[in-house]
């Protein structure tokens, strides 16, 4: 048996068509659309290709721009200054602090100070609580992603026995709380985790967040298993996932590739989520 290629391109192609026609239809009924304020702090040669692509992705979907670039010597009271600014100012429907940030200033206290309203990354204090609660909010771009994927092919969460690897704020915990909030039964494996293979070989749905190319193997995976694979590990051989490719592929049920697999579908929720907060800012949650 080989597995259905979970097609993370096309997938997110398709949420961002959706984001377009809302787009299109709340400039209709509001006059106005969501603007995404993106906070880069310094020169860190990745982040300014994640921001750039986040902003190239919101102009092709109608949502606006409010990009705020700082200096690297940008002090904590600075960077607060500019969040709070993006709090108050009601064109701005999403604030998205880039990661990392210099190592001076406090990450944390900076996350936590964008209103719970605007944070379409999904991780400050009060939305990673609504998450926990099983409340409205927004999400994390990433597992949400993954939930999208998985329903898109119609695999089956209710009651399924679900494992995750890796325990990040950003992706393990929250897609393990997404997963158990569709009724699957999940455990949440990390480095601590004895007999990893054993755990994840009893999962019908496994997600790979860990940092560790090709850390899944076929011995990690039940045969027709649907494979997630978050990680994104640059190698000499070019990008890979966390998870062996090659050695899974006639095990699972359904795997998704890296390149292009959960990748594409962190920006086009995103942009989900930015249209999301506009329309709970304009018609209350
Ligand atoms: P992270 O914060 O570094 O967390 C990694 C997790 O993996 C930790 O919980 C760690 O356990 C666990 N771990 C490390 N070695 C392990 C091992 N040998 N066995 C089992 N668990 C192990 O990473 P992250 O931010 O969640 O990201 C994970 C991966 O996803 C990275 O490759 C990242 O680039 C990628 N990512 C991709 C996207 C996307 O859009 N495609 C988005 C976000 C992240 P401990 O807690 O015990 O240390």
């Amino acid at each position: 048996m080989s597995a259905q290629i979970i097609d993370g391109k096309a997938v997110g192609a398709q949420v961002r068509q959706q984001v377009v026609d809302e787009v299109a239809a709340l400039r209709q009924r509001t006059g106005r659309v969501p603007g995404l304020a993106t906070i880069l702090v310094g020169e860190d040669p990745a982040s300014a290709v994640y921001v750039a692509n986040k902003r190239k992705a919101c102009a092709e979907v109608g949502i606006s721009d409010f990009h705020q670039h700082l200096p690297a010597t940008a002090s904590q009271a600075e960077v607060a200054q500019v969040i709070e600014a993006c709090n108050a100012n009601p064109e701005v429907s999403g604030i998205l602090l880039q990661l990392p940030v210099p190592e001076a200033l406090d990450a944390t206290a900076l996350t936590a100070s964008i209103l719970p309203d605007k944070d379409v990354d999904g991780l400050t204090p009060i939305s990673a609580g609504r998450l926990l609660q099983g409340v409205p909010g927004l999400r994390p771009a990433t597992p949400q992603g993954i939930i999208v994927l998985l329903d898109h092919h119609s695999v089956a969460l209710e009651g399924a026995r679900a494992v995750v690897v890796g325990r990040s704020d950003l992706v393990g915990k929250p897609v393990a709380l997404l997963l158990l909030h569709r009724n699957a039964t999940v455990t949440l494996c990390h480095s601590r985790t004895p007999d990893l293979a054993g755990v994840c070989a009893q999962a019908d749905v496994l997600v790979a967040a860990v940092g560790r190319p090709d850390l899944i193997g076929s011995e990690h995976v039940k045969p027709g298993a649907a494979v997630i694979d978050v990680g994104t590990n640059r190698t000499p051989e070019g990008l890979r996932g966390d998870v062996d490719f090659a050695a899974v592929q006639d095990r699972a049920g359904w795997l998704t590739p890296v390149p292009g697999g959960v990748g594409p579908m962190t920006i086009a929720m995103l942009l989900r989520n930015t249209v999301q907060a506009f329309s709970a800012q304009e018609d209350g949650p």
